[in-house]
């Protein structure tokens, strides 16, 4: 497996307090990866400082085959090859689901605006949001907004998608229609690495698991056998809350 993403050795911390604590984690090309564990296990941290939006204190990360951990890159440009959605907050309150959708690519990737809304409602359509292009996000559902915000995230055709917990924070009845876009993302070959407490759908979709254990990898590999059968008793106490 040669890699697309590779981590090695990864170490963050925040004052005291270790919260990455040598993570080395490989996603290859169209590979689905989904990272489990507690809350303040590290999950957000490592997908933070995996698109550089935070700073490693040690370790290396490449990206195909530049180094993006090298203090000497441009960050700003190494952050446009990943997109990433959070739980929450994704959409600017003040624009339209368009122009939210458009942003990057008018701005980072300086398209012109005609080229960058034609592709952005086709997205927008593909998702059965097409009707909802005018409106500002406040008039959407919680669901429809993290549909948009995934929408805007892939828009410039980012290398890896990156999904924080993207529907820890929905109503029950809304999880089901995020999910699903991003199952169909996955089924496209997208190359995404996301952190969630949906353990059925990780079982379901993911490639592989991980399992984040107080800053370190604790197992890892395929659905089945992590869920199935995980060899670590912190794995086994993790998965019976989800039981
Ligand atoms: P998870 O996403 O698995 O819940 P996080 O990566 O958010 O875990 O957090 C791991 C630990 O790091 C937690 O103890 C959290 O309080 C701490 N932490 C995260 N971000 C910051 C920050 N910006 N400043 C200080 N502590 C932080
Ligand atoms: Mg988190």
């Amino acid at each position: 497996m040669t890699a697309l993403l590779r981590a090695e050795d990864l170490w963050k911390s925040f004052g005291e307090r270790d919260v990455l604590r040598g993570v080395s984690v490989d996603l290859a090309a169209h590979e689905v990866v989904a990272v489990i564990g507690a809350s303040g296990s590290g999950k957000s941290t490592l997908l933070r400082c995996l698109s550089l939006l935070e700073p490693i204190d040690d370790g290396r990360i490449t990206l195909g085959d530049e180094d993006i951990s090298d203090p000497r890159v441009d960050a700003n440009r190494v952050r446009a090859r990943f997109g990433v959605v959070f739980q929450s907050y994704n959409l600017f309150p003040h624009m339209s689901v368009l122009d939210n959708v458009t942003l990057a690519s008018r701005v980072v990737h300086r398209e012109a605006r005609k080229d960058a809304e034609t592709r952005a409602l086709a997205l927008l359509e593909r998702v059965g949001l097409g009707e909802k292009a005018r409106d500002h996000p406040d008039r959407l559902s919680g669901g429809q907004q993290q549909r948009a915000a995934i929408v805007r995230a892939i828009a410039t055709d980012p290398e890896i998608l990156l999904l924080d917990e993207i529907t820890s924070a929905l109503d029950p009845e809304l999880v089901g229609e995020v999910l699903e876009l991003v199952r169909e993302l996955a089924q496209d070959g997208t190359t995404i690495l996301m952190a969630t407490h949906e353990m059925a759908f990780a079982r379901d979709v993911a490639h592989r698991v991980v399992f984040l254990d107080e800053g370190r990898i604790l197992e890892q590999g395929p659905p089945a056998e992590v869920f199935g059968n995980p060899r670590e008793a912190r794995t086994q106490e993790f998965l019976t809350r989800f039981r």
